[in-house]
């Protein structure tokens, strides 16, 4: 379905309920509206009209066996939501929410069969966002959203990329800057003997063990069969953008530099070998301090004569490096909030291949390596990985 025109609101500060009530009625009468929240940009809908929700699933190209997370702007509304025991979730929503948790739980049989999936448990989040609070205390409805990007694309950090991917498709998308954490939220199952980390994300482990006492488990650590049903959606190549990624790995800052070396000299020879003509363009993501320590010198922006000083180059392809430096030390934090911007940069500028940074998979360095790995090329272990697993 194509929308004559897709209306574009602009967030003034201070924020008052009159920029956001066009939105909120399009909610309440059935249609989408993208919103911001602290991980990414949001495609919501009223979780409790079905054909509003399955119009998501058709602006985004999504599989309907993905399911949604319900959206509330406070913990007084997830009773109608669910059944069973809300001890843990309440423990942990007093921490952690409003922020960048979801937990999954027993579903009401008010939660259409289309926003779970056909699951019998149901994603919950109280986003922490001043502009996705008031448009949900607005709307008055449990608003049901993924990420507002076309299915496949990386997440969207900015009302620019869903514009790109969804303009024409929905009638309203709220633009209010950047998204803080750029990755999406840590999703907990908490419908298992043991809490289950199915997505991870800024809210860690660490802290979810410091509330309820238990460890949870990483989805990773489940065998299939117990995976299937509980980690929906997951199967499916996410985050990535046209070019291929390739991760550079190793413990510091040098080893990692000396990595993206070797990637380049490989992507070089493997042009030379297939003979590809013109410029090749490599993105490059990483901290500045890895940058400086790669031996190429002076790599400008544009057309970098590779015959200078890559080890093992010796030939005179044009070499063009765009670097995006996502901070000037190797940060998790920042590499996280900058990767899925960076990433469609990449795509929009063209170029043949993108090389990023590897992080310790600890923090957020967790859901870092998780979004990296899966632009990479899913689970399976990328073609060109070099060095030892950080
Ligand atoms: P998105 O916000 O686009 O990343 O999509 C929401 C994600 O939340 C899905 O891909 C699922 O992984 C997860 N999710 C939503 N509902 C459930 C549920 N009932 N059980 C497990 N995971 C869920
Ligand atoms: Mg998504």
């Amino acid at each position: 379905m194509t929308i004559e025109h897709t209306e574009l609101i602009k967030i003034r500060k201070p924020l008052t309920d009159d920029q956001l009530l066009f939105a909120a009625n399009v909610l309440r009468n059935g249609g989408l509206v993208a919103f911001p929240t602290e991980t990414v940009y949001g495609l919501g809908a009223n979780a409790y009209d079905e054909a509003a929700v399955a119009a998501i699933f058709e602006a985004k190209g999504r599989p309907s066996d993905n399911p949604l997370i319900v959206h509330v702007p406070s913990p007084d509304k997830i009773e109608a939501l669910t059944t069973g025991s809300l001890d843990q979730a309440k423990m942990l929503m007093s921490a952690y929410s409003p922020g960048p948790l979801t937990v999954v739980l027993r579903r009401s049989k008010l939660v259409p069969d289309i926003v779970t999936a056909g699951l019998d448990t149901v994603a919950i989040r109280i986003p922490a966002h001043d502009t996705a609070l008031r448009l949900l205390k607005l709307a008055d409805v449990p608003v049901a959203a993924p990420s507002a990007n076309r299915s496949g694309r990386p997440s969207p950090t900015r009302a620019a990329h869903v514009y790109e991917d969804l303009a024409g498709l929905i009638p309203c998308i709220i633009d209010d800057g950047a998204c803080s954490y750029g990755l999406e939220s840590t999703v907990l199952d908490l419908t298992g003997k043991k809490p289950v980390i199915l997505r991870p994300g800024a809210v860690t482990a660490d802290q979810i063990e410091a509330v309820i006492g238990i460890r949870p488990i990483l989805a990773a650590g489940l065998t299939d069969d117990e995976q299937t049903p509980r980690a929906p959606g997951m199967k499916y190549r996410h985050y990535a953008p046209n070019a291929n990624v390739l991760i550079a790995y190793g413990d510091k800052s040098e080893d990692r530099a000396r990595q993206i070396n070797k990637l380049v000299a490989e992507c070089l020879h493997e042009a030379n070998q297939t003979q590809i003509s013109g410029n090749i363009r490599i993105g490059l993501f990483s901290s500045r301090k890895t940058r400086e320590m790669i031996r190429i010198d002076n790599i400008p922006s544009v057309n970098f004569a590779a015959s200078t000083d890559v080890k093992g180059l010796n030939h005179s392809d044009k070499l063009e490096i765009i670097f995006f430096d996502y901070a000037s030390e190797p940060r998790a934090d920042a590499a996280a909030s900058e990767l899925f911007f960076a990433l469609r940069e990449f795509d929009e500028i063209g170029v043949d291949m993108i090389i990023a940074e590897a992080l310790p998979e600890d923090g957020m360095g967790l859901a870092y390596m998780n979004r990296l790995t899966k632009a990479a090329g899913g689970g399976e272990a990328p073609k060109h990985r070099a060095g030892g697993k950080t």
